[in-house]
């Protein structure tokens, strides 16, 4: 029974095909190249090569979990995230492109300042807080999460791409490490999906750590508090941003403007939905 690499991912595309999965040439493709430990461009260079045995036990193994609706990012144990191949496990949500503009904003916002000290709450993989750390000379960060295994896959991601001696890692719920500290900017992409939502996401979302979901009975639970607390921890002009989801934008932004946040604005992703709420504190003592 010998097949060649082209044979194989025919194969495997088909199963997931029957079964209604999305991408699944690609998905194949990714997870292929991950038992071959190569790039999915050598796919198609060595599409007629034959393949060991072992190797398609392995990938056949892998198509099998993927059919029980397992990511992709779980089976790699990897994502990539700002050109960054962070590893993730399922302790921590897969890091989503969109979040991309969220991270980018406040990495931008750094480097105005020429660097500065930001924390990240609910930090999950490390994808938002160690991306600006990468990006961003001169900056420093605290982030936290209220799960230590996810803190755990954080760090790692930090020691990955070298940034660990500009990050400390906190395991607590939101800001209840950080007290007494000033921050520049305060980051946050929280779990913002309404809890009766869970049970009707996707197969794959629902394999996803709840407790980086569940934001409570209207999926604003997270943006109330962070909201409230965030001027106790930030300078006179520091920045919040936080990543939002579909039609949360108006409710978040009334949040802001309640706690007197100047500036409050929102950025669309790619598909024109309000995807990042910010503001910038002000002083209330000096602003009166
Ligand atoms: N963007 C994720 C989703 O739609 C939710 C992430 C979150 O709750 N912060 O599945």
């Amino acid at each position: 029974m010998k097949k060649s690499v082209f044979e194989v991912l025919k194969s495997a595309t088909e199963r997931l095909d029957a079964k209604n999965f999305d991408s699944t040439r690609l998905d194949a493709e990714i997870l292929l190249a991950h038992v071959l430990n190569c790039r999915r461009l050598d796919l198609y260079v060595d599409a007629d090569k034959i393949l060991p045995l072992e190797m398609i036990l392995r990938f056949n193994e892998l198509i099998n979990r993927r059919l029980e609706g397992i990511p992709v990012s779980y089976l790699t144990g990897t994502r990539e995230f700002m050109g960054l191949k962070f590893s993730v496990n399922e302790n921590v949500l897969i890091p989503r492109p969109e979040t991309e503009i969220l991270t980018e904003f406040v990495g931008e916002f750094l480097r105005s300042i020429g660097g500065g000290f930001f924390a990240d709450l609910g930090t999950g993989s490390g994808a938002i807080c160690v991306s600006i750390l990468k990006f961003v000379k001169n900056s420093r960060a605290c982030a936290v999460d209220v799960s230590q295994n996810a803190l755990d896959v954080a760090k790692f991601n930090a020691q990955k791409f070298h940034v660990d001696d500009r990050a400390e890692f906190f395991c607590g719920d939101l800001f209840e490490p950080l007290e007494g500290k000033i921050f520049d900017a305060i980051v946050s992409n929280p779990p913002y999906i309404p809890t009766s939502d869970l049970k009707s996401l996707q197969t794959e979302v629902q394999t996803e750590p709840k407790l980086a979901l569940d934001g409570g009975d209207d999926g604003l639970n997270f943006y109330r508090r962070i909201i409230s607390d965030a001027p106790k921890f930030l300078r006179d002009g520091g920045l919040l941003a936080v990543e939002i989801g579909i039609n949360q934008a108006s409710a978040v932004k009334n949040l802001f403007e309640q706690k007197n946040f100047a500036d409050v604005g929102s950025l669309n992703d790619l598909a024109g939905i309000e995807r990042v709420i910010f503001g910038r504190n002000v002083d209330k003592v000096l602003s009166v």
